[in-house]
């Protein structure tokens, strides 16, 4: 790999002035403007920031499900703008798990089939054990033949981490995974898929709302209008919290600011 001397060796994820923006000339939204960020390899990042600040953009164009407009984005030793689209699919199914906040799992499949969908779309046999081992790790091996209907949201949700796990990706992305749950249950999920993935050896990055949610990242990265303007590491729930309410000002203001010229 050739990779430019001080570029992070360690990054799994790295975006290099990546810039996403969206509709015509006249009519501009820029969701991303000029970000650079590395993820190193066995870490788990929350990514936070007003609604609109740019974090499922963030979250889409690193895990190669949108492409950015300018810039690059390595993943796993690979520059994505270089990628075919079919090369592109393969990355994503292979190397990368994605969480979103509603379950997404097929209702009239068993969890043990929903968890081996990614490995069948993919082209692969399960291996013998695989899926009932990925059910081990999330504390549903005994759910394997129930129906999604049958589980509570955060076990649902523990099936659709499962799923994620099961190609055993280099990275996992979580957009508010634990958003529709309720404040209990999401630490308890946010937790099981930490431990899951930094047992792995694996990569986490996940956007929440929740400052508790929050808290048990390695990492904190503060997004505002399309820029990353802040980070923290190991933060207490607090100045999580603090840090968000003083974001919301600053986006707001500078809302007010742009409104004059933009509307
Ligand atoms: P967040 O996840 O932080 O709420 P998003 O990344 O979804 O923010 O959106 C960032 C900005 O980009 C917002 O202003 C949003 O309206 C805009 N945006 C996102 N997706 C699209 C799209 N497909 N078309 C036009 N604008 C979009
Ligand atoms: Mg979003």
């Amino acid at each position: 790999m050739n990779t430019p001397p001080g570029h992070g060796l360690d990054d799994v994820v790295r975006l290099i002035r990546v810039h996403r923006a969206y509709g015509t000339e006249h009519n501009r939204v820029v969701a991303l403007d000029d970000v650079s960020i590395g993820f190193r390899r066995g870490t788990f990042t929350a990514v936070m920031g007003p609604s609109g600040s740019g974090k499922s953009t963030l979250l889409q164009c690193a895990a190669g499900l949108d492409r950015p407009t300018s810039g690059s984005i390595i993943l796993d030793g690979l520059e994505l703008a270089g990628l075919s689209e079919k090369k592109l699919t393969r990355l994503r199914r292979e190397r990368i798990g994605f969480v979103f906040q509603a379950f997404n799992l097929l209702p009239a499949l068993t969890v043990a089939d929903n968890v081996a969908l990614p490995l069948r779309l993919a082209g692969r046999r399960p291996e013998r054990g695989a899926v009932e081992r990925v059910l081990e790790r999330v504390g549903l091996a005994d759910r394997a033949a129930h129906r999604p209907g049958e589980l509570s949201g955060g076990q649902q949700q523990r099936v659709a981490i499962a799923r994620a796990l099961v190609t055993d990706p280099a990275v996992v992305f979580g957009d508010e995974p634990t958003g529709a749950l309720d404040t209990r249950t999401a630490l308890e999920v946010l937790r099981l898929l930490r431990e899951t993935v930094l047992d792995a050896g694996q990569t986490a990055i996940v956007v929440t709302h929740d400052p508790v949610v929050a808290s048990h990242a390695d990492r904190v990265v503060f997004l505002a209008d399309g820029r990353i303007v802040d980070e923290l590491r190991g933060a207490s729930a607090e100045t999580v919290a603090e840090r968000m309410t003083h974001l919301g000002a600053w986006a707001e203001q500078s809302d007010a600011r742009y409104a004059g010229g933009a509307v």
